[in-house]
């Protein structure tokens, strides 16, 4: 078959990989002069920067990819496990290392802040037990088949489901299992992995940790854009087709079928088409005209970023690849993320020094420096003004935790707000994770990974079925890859 993808984000180029590699002619669309959508990278001066994600879990899906098309992915990328997944640093000057060694994380807890060690350990446990329940149901395969429910780990995970911490939010399940706000301020962070409120998601989220703290943090070598560089690599070695600067403008549908795609007004006919667009902008603009799943598409998107790429002609050897310098209120900065939508002025801030792991990334005696907040999604607030004012606010923050003065050592600087996330990559408000996990129905509301009216059209991406980041990326272009027959 002949099979275009909108899209060259890492669910576009898992799922043209795959189907390539079942013989079918692949052509991936993209409308940027480069791959990878969000997981691409730039060069600022002397300093390079990933522009989008920066921690990388689950490689087994990414090495999947190569594995299940017979190719060894260690001939396409590497990585290494992280012994520390986190450098915390908390208001009240605590500060804290997660290791991943998981005893050693529990006895850091207990001497930093008098928790039972032993208590963090069952914390683990609770939320490795939640992973085994539930991934086969919500990340492997398609929530929208029927024939998929009757496989045995997914009728365990049905059976199971209904027992895992539904009613509760995240912070109410955490704040029974802590007594120190510190570790409830920890563990409600992970919320924030798929861009959700920790006061509103599920406490079934507490799924996020295990893959932190049991299975692990990787550092891909070179740096996150590898990810993108080896899908594209084994994506051509399988004979894809790739076209840049090619903005798809619609998708043809006749008699409910698939025929093919508009770009720049000529049609080009194909027997399937994926996007790999946000689901939003798929339906208002390369479906217009067609009926919308309306229920879905105005579902809260999930928080956007405001991120500052700094080049800091200094070192710090207090800081390692990910630090994270938490608010003193964490409640408010949610209250204004999801209810006033606009930035906190104690926001907690990420700082992401890849330079740390691959010196290439930096000067000698300099390092690259990727300070992001989260941020609302993008309603039109004046960002200009909020980036000013939060700006002063981020570099006070760094300035009292880490007792320096950073503004003077910000050699250049670049910016990434929601309004350019959502122009550079066509997410919707700006969103970095489709949509929010605020309610416990949100995994059962993703838009699925194939349309039930129009024969031959599927959606990969973090806006679909299983959802944003990484690996849940690349399920989604297996699930697709799977379900064209
Ligand atoms: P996207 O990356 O969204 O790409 C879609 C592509 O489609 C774009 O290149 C776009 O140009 C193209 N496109 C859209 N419309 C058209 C059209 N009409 N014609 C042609 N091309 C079109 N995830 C993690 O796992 N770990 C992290 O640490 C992490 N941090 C993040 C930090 C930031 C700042 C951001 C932005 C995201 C982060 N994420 C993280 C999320 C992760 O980056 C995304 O979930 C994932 O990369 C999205 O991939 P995707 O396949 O949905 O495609």
């Amino acid at each position: 078959m002949k099979i275009a993808v909108i899209g060259s984000g890492v669910a576009g180029l898992a799922s043209g990989a795959r189907l390539a590699a079942k013989g079918h002619e692949v052509h991936v669309y993209e409308s940027n002069s480069y791959p990878g959508g969000k997981l691409s990278a730039f060069e600022q001066g002397k300093f390079r920067f990933d522009a989008g994600p920066s921690l990388f879990t689950l490689p087994e899906h990414l090495d999947a990819v190569f594995y299940d098309l017979g190719k060894n992915p260690r001939d396409y990328y590497n990585y290494e496990r992280l012994e520390k997944s986190c450098h915390y640093f908390f208001d009240d000057k605590t500060r804290l290392i997660a290791y991943s060694d998981q005893n050693k994380f529990a006895k850091e807890v207990q001497d930093k802040t008098g928790t039972n060690a032993k208590s963090v350990i069952d914390h683990l446990k609770k939320s490795a037990f939640l992973y085994e329940k539930t991934h086969a149901l919500f990340m492997e395969k398609s929530l929208h088949k029927l024939s998929n429910y009757f496989t045995k780990d997914v009728l365990d995970a049905l059976i199971n489901v209904f027992k895992l911490n539904l009613n509760a939010s995240m912070h109410e399940v955490n704040s029974n299992r802590f007594k120190d706000p510190r570790l409830v301020q920890l563990f409600d962070r992970f919320a924030t992995y798929n861009g959700s409120n920790p006061y509103k998601a599920p406490g079934v989220l507490n799924i996020i940790p295990h893959l932190e703290h049991n299975l692990g943090t990787y550092f891909p070598i070179g740096g996150m854009h590898q990810i993108t560089l080896a899908l594209v690599k084994l994506s051509k070695d399988l004979g894809v087709n790739f076209h840049f600067n090619t903005e798809v403008g619609k998708i043809i549908i006749e008699k409910n079928k698939v025929k093919g795609i508009n770009i720049n007004g000529k049609e080009v006919e194909f027997d399937r088409v994926i996007s790999n667009a946000d689901i939003y902008p798929t339906y208002k603009k390369l479906l217009k005209g067609q009926k919308e799943p309306e229920k879905i598409l105005k579902q809260e998107r999930s928080s956007s970023a405001l991120i500052f790429y700094w080049g800091v002609k200094k070192e710090f050897p207090k800081l390692d690849l990910h630090n994270i310098l938490f608010s003193g209120n964490y409640k408010k900065e949610f209250d204004y993320l999801f209810g006033k939508k606009e930035l906190y002025t104690d926001p907690t801030v990420y700082i992401n020094i890849s330079s740390k792991y691959n010196p290439k990334d930096a000067p000698k005696g300099s390092e690259n420096w990727f300070v992001m907040i989260n941020a609302p999604a993008n309603t039109g607030q004046n960002w200009d003004q909020m980036i000013e004012k939060s700006r002063r606010n981020i570099q006070n923050k760094i300035n009292n935790m880490l007792n320096t003065k950073i503004e003077d050592y910000i050699e250049n600087e670049s910016i990434l707000d929601p309004r350019s996330i959502e122009s550079k990559t066509s997410s919707y408000q700006g969103s970095l994770y489709g949509t929010s996990s605020n309610t416990k129905f949100s995994a059962f509301l993703r838009h699925p990974n194939f349309s039930q009216k129009i024969k031959g059209l599927y959606f990969c991406g973090g806006s679909v079925h299983p959802g944003g980041g990484i690996p849940l990326c690349l399920l989604s272009g297996k699930i697709v890859s799977e379900l064209i027959k």
